[in-house]
C-alpha cells in the first residue's frame, strides 16, 4: 500500500469502483480506493442488477444514460464481462392519470432524444407474455433498459482502473480521517495510514459512519427490499424458444413491482408500502455478505396485486427471496460533490440504483474533482441541495416516504407531509389560522395560497388545473389591483463584509456592485461562464470602517452558493460572509397601493423620488427595525421588508391594519410564480442553471462585460460574440400557450414547423450540452422492438424528433397561468434564430400527449415598459 496519493477512494462497492476508473481515466491515476472487506461487500452484491435511464430529472436522467453505454467500453477495456442482457422495458399504467404521468415522461424524452414509445397493453403482452392485458389501460416502452450482472459489473469498473494505474487495497477497513492544516488528508486504515489530498466517501451502507468520521451527518438511511426469484416457467421457456428473445422487463405502478426474465423464470421486485428502515442510526461493521431475513407478509399486498396482473407468475414456485439493504436520500437522488465547510473531501453515496447511476455518478465526480466542475448539471443530485434540517429522524421519515411512494405519481401541486412542518416563522399559526395551503420551502413552511374559508386547506392533486385556481387568480388581482402581503422568509440572505468585500463580489458576480443604498441584480457564473446564480444585492453603506453588502437568492441553493463563496474567500480575512437562514425574515407588499401603505408605516420619505426604484434602506417599519429593498418579483411597485424573526408578527399585523383602508389582502408563492410569468422574469434552477449561458438566459442587461474581471468573463464575451455573429446558441424565451385546462408543468417538448431548415450545431464547452445524450441506444438498440420515431441523426444538434414538418427545437423550463393577463404561459429554450419571431403558427408545446399552439411574446404581458414597477 503506498504512503501517499493524490485521492483515496473509500468504499469497493459499483460506486466506489466507478470513481476509481473514472479518475483514472481522467488522467488521476495516483489514486487508491480502499475496501473495509472485498470487492461489493455491501449492497453491491445482492443488486437485482436492473438498469434504465428514466429518470424525474432529466438531468440525472442524461447520466443514467450514460451509464448504460458505458458498459461496452467497460467490457472491452477490462475483459471483464458485465452480463449485459438490453431487453428494453415498458412501465405498464392502470388508469387514465397514470398514462398522464407516462405521457408526461414520453414528452420529456423526446427533447431527451430518448427513443420511448407509448404502446398498447397487448403490445406489452408481446414481449411479456405472463401479464393479463386487461388490468392496464397503456404502457409506455423503453428501448435501453435491462439487467446485468452486479459483481461482474463492480469488477470491470475495478480491473479498468487497474489497467489505468489506479491501486486498490482489500480488507482494510477504514477507521478514522483527520487533516493536517496544509490540508493535507490523513486517512487512517486498520494497515497503516495514507496520506492524500482528496478523500472520496463511497461507503455506501456505512457512508454515514465515514461521513462521522469528519463531523458531517448525511442525510441517508438503509432500507431493506426484497425481491423473489421464481422456479422455471415452462411460458417464458417456450416464448424464449418461439421469439428467439429474452422477455423484456415490465415496471408495474399499481402493483408497486418490477418483474424481469431471470434464467428461466422471474425476477420480481416489490417497492412496498410498509416499509422498513434497516439499522436506522449507525450502520453495524461487522455486517457484510449476509442477507436479511425475508418477510413475505410485509410484500404480501403487493404481491396480490402482482399475481393478479401477471397471473404467469403466480403459479410459479418461489425458487429464493432476497432481502438486503441499500441507501438512499430524502428525495431518492444521489449525494454527490463536496461537502460545505470542508476542503477535498468528496461524496458519492446514497445511490439508490448503482447500476443506471453508478456511471455517470462516476463521470460527474471525477469531472468535478479534476476539472473543478462536474461538467453537468448535477443539481438534483448535489450533496449541497439539503440544509441542516436534514437531520437523522428527518432523512428517517423523508426515506420512508420516499421508498413508500416509489411508484406513485408524484403531482405538480403535491406537497408530500413526512416530517414537515419542519421549521416554521413567527407567522406559521397566523397562516394556518387564515386558512393557507402551506409548502415546503428547503425545509421551512411557506404559504402557497389561501382557501376560502370554511373549506379545506388542501390541494386536489392533478395534472391540469385544481382547486388553488380560482383563489390564486383573486390574489394576484387583489395584488395587480389594491395591495397584497406575502412572507418570503424563503429566500436565501447572505450579509457579505469587511475590506475586502466589494472587490470579493466584483469578482464572483457578472453586474458591478451597487452604490452605497442601491440594489443590483447579477447573475454569477462559473468559470465555464455558465450560470451557477442570480442574486439581488444591495450595499448596505460603511459601518466601523467595513463595507457591508446584503444578498438575497434562491433558498434552495444556500449551501451551494456558500460552498461557492466560502471556497473563493480570500485568505487573509478581509471578507467575512454570514448566511443568516431563519434568522432573517421579509414580507413583501406589492401592488400600486403599496406606497401609501408603507407611507402608513414608517416616518422615513418613501415618495418615488426620496425612495427610487432599487433603492435600499434601513428604516423603522411598523415600528420595527428593519432593511427595505424597492423592488419586487411580482413586476409590480412593491417593497421586500427584512427584519429579525422576533419582529415579524408586529410588522406582518401592522401591515394588515394599516393595508385595511386599501383592501389588502395575503398572496402566496403560486400568486407571486404567476405574477412573475406575466414580467417574463426566469427563476433560478428553471429558466438559470449551469446549462445555459447569461446570453442564452436572456441576462444581457445585468453583465458589465467591459467590466475588469469576473469568473466566467471571457467565455461569456465568448457566448456574446456568438450571438451577435448570429452562430447557433439557445434563448430563452417566453411564450403564450393555447392550453385548455392544463398548463405547462416544465420539461414539455417545444415544436416548430420549420421543415428541413438547419439551425446548426450548438458548441457547449466542458461536455454540456442541451439536455440531450448523444445516440445512446444506437449500439445497443434493443432487438424486441425497434422504435417507429425517427430521430435526428446528428448527435450534437439541438433538433430533435421530426413530424413531417415539424421538429422539436427546444424545450419547455416552467410557466403556468398567468392569472392577471388571462394566459397561460411558458417559459423555455429555443434556438436563437427562432427567440424573436412571434408568429402565430410556428409553435407547438406538447402539454400531456396534446400538441398545443403557441407564440413567442417578446415583450412582456403586464407592464412591458416597467413604469408601475418603477412608480
Ligand atoms: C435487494 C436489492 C436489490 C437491488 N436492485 C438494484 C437494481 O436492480 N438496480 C440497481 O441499479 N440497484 C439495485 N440495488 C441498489 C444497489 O445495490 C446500490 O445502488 C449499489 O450497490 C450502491 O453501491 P455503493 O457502492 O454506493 O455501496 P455499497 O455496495 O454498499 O458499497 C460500499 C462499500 O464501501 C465499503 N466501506 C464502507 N465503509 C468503509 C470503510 N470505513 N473502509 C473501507 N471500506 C468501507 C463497504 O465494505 C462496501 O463494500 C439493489 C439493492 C438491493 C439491496
Amino acid at each position: 500500500m503506498k504512503s501517499h496519493v493524490k485521492a483515496v477512494v473509500i468504499g469497493g462497492g459499483v460506486v466506489g469502483c466507478s470513481v476509481l476508473y473514472h479518475l483514472a481515466r481522467a488522467g488521476w491515476t495516483d489514486v487508491m480506493l480502499i475496501e473495509r472487506s472485498e470487492l461489493t461487500s455491501g449492497s453491491s452484491w445482492h443488486a437485482a442488477g436492473g438498469f434504465h435511464t428514466l429518470n424525474g430529472d432529466p438531468n440525472v436522467a442524461k447520466l443514467q444514460a450514460y451509464t448504460v453505454q458505458l458498459y461496452k467500453e467497460l467490457e472491452e477495456i477490462s475483459g471483464q464481462s458485465c452480463g449485459l442482457h438490453l431487453t428494453g422495458g415498458a412501465m405498464v399504467a392502470d388508469s387514465p392519470e397514470r398514462m398522464d404521468f407516462l405521457r408526461l415522461g414520453h414528452a420529456k424524452g423526446r427533447y431527451l432524444g430518448m427513443d420511448t414509445e407509448l404502446i398498447t397493453p397487448s403490445e406489452v403482452k408481446a414481449m411479456f407474455p405472463l401479464m393479463d392485458e386487461k388490468n392496464f389501460v397503456g404502457a409506455m416502452w423503453d428501448p435501453v433498459e435491462g439487467h446485468l450482472d452486479p459483481s461482474g459489473t463492480t469488477h470491470a469498473y475495478a480491473k479498468a482502473a487497474q489497467k489505468l494505474g489506479a491501486e486498490i487495497v482489500l480488507r482494510n477497513p477504514v477507521t478514522e480521517l483527520t487533516q493536517d492544516a496544509d490540508g493535507t488528508w490523513n486517512v487512517v486504515t486498520v494497515n497503516g495510514t495514507v496520506r492524500c489530498e482528496h478523500v472520496v466517501n463511497c461507503g455506501g451502507l456505512w457512508a454515514r459512519e465515514v461521513g462521522r468520521m469528519v463531523g458531517v451527518e448525511l442525510p441517508l438511511l438503509a432500507m431493506e427490499h426484497m425481491y423473489l426469484l421464481t422456479e422455471d416457467i415452462p411460458e417464458v421457456m417456450e416464448f424464449n424458444k418461439s421469439t428467439g428473445r429474452e422477455m423484456i422487463g415490465v415496471m408495474d405502478f399499481k402493483g408497486e413491482i418490477y418483474t424481469r426474465q431471470e434464467r428461466n423464470g422471474v425476477l420480481l421486485g416489490t417497492y412496498e408500502k410498509a416499509c422498513k428502515p434497516w439499522s436506522p442510526v449507525t450502520t453495524p461493521w461487522d455486517f457484510g455478505h449476509e442477507l436479511l431475513q425475508p418477510d413475505i407478509d410485509r410484500i404480501a399486498p403487493s404481491l396480490e396485486v402482482g399475481f393478479r396482473h401477471f397471473p404467469g407468475i403466480e403459479k410459479a414456485g418461489i425458487k429464493q427471496i432476497i432481502n438486503g439493504p441499500f441507501t438512499f436520500a430524502p428525495d431518492g437522488n444521489p449525494l454527490v460533490g463536496p461537502v460545505q465547510g470542508l476542503t477535498n473531501f468528496w461524496c458519492a453515496c446514497a445511490v439508490m440504483a448503482g447500476f443506471s447511476q453508478g456511471g455517470g455518478v462516476g463521470l460527474a465526480l471525477s469531472n468535478w474533482m479534476v476539472n473543478g466542475d462536474p461538467g453537468f448539471d448535477v443539481w438534483g443530485m448535489d450533496v449541497a441541495r439539503f440544509g441542516e434540517w436534514a437531520t437523522l429522524r428527518y432523512t428517517n421519515a423523508k426515506v420512508r416516504e420516499n421508498y413508500s411512494r416509489r411508484f406513485s405519481i408524484r403531482f405538480p401541486n403535491e406537497e408530500l407531509p413526512a416530517a414537515r412542518p419542519a421549521q416554521t416563522t413567527p407567522l406559521f399559526d397566523d397562516m394556518v389560522a387564515q386558512n393557507a395551503v402551506m409548502g415546503d420551502s428547503w425545509g421551512l413552511e411557506t404559504p402557497l395560497w389561501f382557501a376560502p374559508e370554511g373549506t379545506e386547506p388542501k390541494d386536489i392533486v392533478s395534472y391540469r388545473r385544481s382547486n388553488d385556481f380560482k383563489n390564486v387568480g383573486n390574489e394576484v388581482r387583489a395584488t395587480r389591483e389594491r395591495v397584497g402581503v406575502t412572507e418570503i422568509a424563503n429566500f436565501a440572505k447572505y450579509e457579505v463584509s469587511g475590506p475586502g468585500a466589494r472587490a470579493f463580489l466584483d469578482h464572483l458576480m457578472t453586474n458591478r456592485m451597487p452604490k452605497p443604498g442601491r440594489i443590483v441584480l447579477t447573475p454569477m457564473l462559473n468559470e465555464f461562464g455558465k450560470l451557477i446564480g442570480d442574486f439581488t444585492i444591495a450595499n448596505m453603506g460603511a459601518k466601523a470602517g467595513s463595507v457591508r453588502f446584503m444578498i438575497w437568492g434562491s433558498s434552495a441553493a444556500q449551501k451551494y452558493h456558500m460552498r461557492w463563496f466560502e471556497q473563493r474567500l480570500p485568505g487573509d480575512g478581509s471578507v467575512r460572509i454570514h448566511r443568516f437562514d431563519q434568522t432573517l425574515v421579509g414580507l413583501a407588499i406589492a401592488g400600486p397601493k403599496s406606497q401609501a401603505l408603507l407611507a402608513n408605516l414608517t416616518d422615513v420619505d418613501v415618495s418615488t423620488s426620496a425612495f427610487r426604484f432599487m433603492d435600499f434602506r434601513e428604516m423603522a417599519v411598523g415600528g420595527a427595525p428593519c432593511m427595505v429593498n424597492r423592488i419586487s418579483y411580482t413586476g409590480d411597485l412593491g417593497y421586500e421588508i427584512w427584519m429579525q424573526p422576533t419582529y415579524e408578527r408586529l410588522v406582518y399585523q401592522a401591515i394588515k391594519e394599516a393595508g385595511e383602508e386599501f383592501g389588502i389582502a395575503d398572496f402566496g408563492m403560486r400568486a407571486l410564480l404567476s405574477m412573475r410569468l406575466e414580467k417574463n422574469f426566469p427563476t433560478w434552477y428553471r429558466e438559470l442553471r449551469p446549462i445555459y449561458g447569461p446570453f442564452e438566459g436572456g441576462m444581457d442587461r445585468f453583465v458589465k462585460l467591459e467590466k475588469n474581471d469576473f469568473i466566467g468573463r471571457e467565455a461569456a464575451a465568448k457566448e456574446k460574440a456568438a450571438l451577435d455573429a448570429g452562430q447557433p446558441m439557445l434563448r430563452r424565451v417566453s411564450m403564450i400557450v393555447d392550453a385548455v385546462d392544463a398548463d405547462v408543468m416544465g420539461d414539455e417538448p417545444i415544436w416548430a414547423k420549420i421543415g428541413d431548415t438547419d439551425y446548426g450545431t450548438v458548441e457547449k464547452p466542458h461536455g454540456y450540452g442541451a439536455p440531450r445524450f448523444d445516440s445512446t441506444g444506437a449500439a445497443m438498440q434493443a432487438t424486441a422492438k425497434s422504435p417507429s420515431s425517427e430521430t435526428d441523426g446528428d448527435a450534437s444538434a439541438v433538433l430533435g424528433l421530426r413530424d413531417g414538418d415539424w421538429r422539436v427545437v427546444g424545450w419547455v423550463t416552467s410557466g403556468g397561468y398567468a392569472h392577471y393577463v388571462q394566459a397561460s404561459l411558458a417559459q423555455g429554450y429555443v434556438p436563437a434564430a427562432l427567440a424573436e419571431n412571434e408568429s402565430e403558427d410556428l409553435f407547438e408545446i406538447e402539454i400531456l400527449g396534446k400538441r398545443c399552439k403557441a407564440r413567442i411574446n417578446v415583450e412582456p404581458l403586464f407592464d412591458p415598459a416597467g413604469e408601475k414597477m418603477r412608480g
